[in-house]
């Protein structure tokens, strides 16, 4: 708006806000309003606009204006003010009135030239102001000079730091460290001399000394809620996502924005990249300078193949750090309501693989079968009859309660109980697609007791509706 014109009708608080910001931005300012309020008499004392002591009567007198803001508090006359307003080609924006409006005015956290601008498009105001109170608070008056600082360090850091990923990684470091300290502080020469020796120490250790770094981050079953504060940072910090169909797209979203996103795919059947390919391409971008995220489904290191991208990454030499995620086998029994162990059902919990190295179901099925355990089983959708089969042959009760947990933690999460005699027949009944988890043990009778809070409509975790738990 700076240096455009711009009409205010109306001579109240409302009108004052609006053309205070209008002020601010840069605009030509007419205010119409039969008389001036306080507020809009004490903005005369700090800016300089034009005032017109009736309403606008004709389009010709606003030929020209490029934003007209309404407020005059008499519906009738808004709506008169705002016709004269469009037929002069403006855009209008009515308070109080978003039917009337062709933009709305957001809520406005002013760290000039840092801006936070909040909208509900018009739902609730309030929403946005009471939010905008919340920022009020936590975002540092002083972060507009700091934005001003560093727009007046940048011509000198882009003529010693070449690339953008030196560039980016330079800013990281002063923003998160002594430079801005002393900036927020108000000592502006230490800041200076701070940024001075930070991008001395930069460029001499130039671009080869800038190593990348993988973040092998465990992404938890599915419920966003799940991702632990550490994954979360991480994520912010990365220049390349890798991810496969494990990985829920709500959480390959919470990535940094600018991350350019790889699918690196493994369903079965459906390898879009092998496990040797992926390694290569962690370490083919770590060795470019790149912070490359590898988000897995669950942990990292519970079946994900997170140990054989660690030992190639430590062959090569590159830096990485693990992350821990929520393990399928234990988001999935909370959202379902049985607990993997309990005094007087289980008092040891296994986890193992129906897709073990040497092919499927190559497992140790006598430990397996034990009375006294939970067996939870990745991976044993595909071969379930033949699972539940060896179950029984090797001393299992038939009757031993089992269930089959579908896309568990997810809006779409279904679980099925049963028995081991009859899961793989409730399984194949219901079509399931997987991801989906195998819980053997008499723990799972417990989740019946849990039938009073179905009851009472309430919900077990947060994401987790009673629907799904029904199901
Ligand atoms: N690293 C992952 C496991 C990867 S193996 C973890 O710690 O959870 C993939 C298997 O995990 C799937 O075949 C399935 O058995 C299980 N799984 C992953 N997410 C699941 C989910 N949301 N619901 C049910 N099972 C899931």
């Amino acid at each position: 708006m700076s240096g455009r014109w711009a009409v205010v009708v109306g001579g109240g608080v409302a009108a004052a806000r609006r053309a205070e910001i209008l002020l601010r931005a840069g605009a030509h300012v007419t205010v119409f309003a039969s008389e001036l309020s306080g507020d809009l008499a004490l903005l005369r004392e700090k800016f300089a606009f034009e005032h017109v002591a009736r309403r606008p009567a004709k389009p010709a007198e606003l030929e020209g204006v490029a934003l007209c803001i309404v407020a005059t508090g008499d519906a009738a006359a808004d709506e008169r003010a705002r016709d004269l307003a469009k037929a002069a080609g403006a855009l209008v924006n009515v308070a109080d009135r978003a039917d009337l409006c062709d933009f709305m005015l957001p809520s406005i956290i002013d760290r000039d030239p840092l801006m936070v601008a909040i909208s509900t498009g018009g739902a609730s105001p309030l929403l946005g102001r009471m939010l905008k109170a919340r920022l009020e608070t936590t975002i540092p008056a002083a972060y507009g000079r700091l934005a001003d600082f560093v727009r007046s360090s940048r011509a000198m850091v882009n003529a010693k730091l070449a690339t953008g990923v030196a560039r980016r990684r330079f800013w990281e470091g002063v923003l998160d460290g002594p430079a801005a300290e002393r900036m927020l502080a108000g000592d502006v020469s230490g800041a200076n001399s701070a940024l001075e020796d930070e991008l001395g120490r930069a460029s001499a250790q130039g671009e080869a000394a800038m190593r990348g770094e993988v973040y092998l981050v465990g992404a938890g079953p599915g419920d966003p809620d799940l991702l632990t504060f550490r994954a979360l940072r991480l994520m912010q910090k990365a220049d390349v996502v890798l991810f496969d169909n494990l990985v829920d797209p709500a959480i390959v979203d919470l990535a940094r924005r600018e991350a350019e996103r790889i699918y690196v795919g493994k369903r079965m059947g459906d390898h879009a990249l092998a496990q040797e390919e992926i390694s290569d391409l962690l370490v083919r971008l770590a060795l470019q300078g790149k912070r490359v995220l590898r988000l897995k489904g669950g942990d990292p290191f519970v079946f994900g193949r997170g140990g054989e991208e660690i030992e190639m990454l430590a062959s090569r030499r590159i830096p990485f750090q693990v992350c821990p995620g929520v393990t399928a086998a234990i988001g999935c029994a909370a959202y379902a309501g049985i607990p993997l162990t309990h005094r007087d059902h289980a008092q040891s919990v296994v986890f193992v693989t129906a897709h073990g190295k040497n092919g499927p179901l190559d497992l140790d099925w006598s430990a397996l079968a034990r009375p006294g355990q939970t067996a939870a089983v990745y991976m044993g959708l595909s071969r379930i009859e033949q699972l539940m089969d060896e179950f029984v042959k090797h001393g299992a009760d038939p009757d031993t309660p089992a269930a089959i947990i579908d896309n568990g933690t997810r809006p779409n999460q279904r679980v099925i109980a049963g028995a081991v005699r009859t899961l793989a027949e409730l399984a194949r009944a219901d079509d399931l697609r997987g991801p989906t988890i195998v819980i053997v043990g008499s723990v799972v009778t417990l989740r019946d007791k849990l039938d009073w809070y179905k009851s009472a409509g309430s919900s077990l975790a947060s994401g987790q509706t009673t629907t799904a738990l029904e199901q």
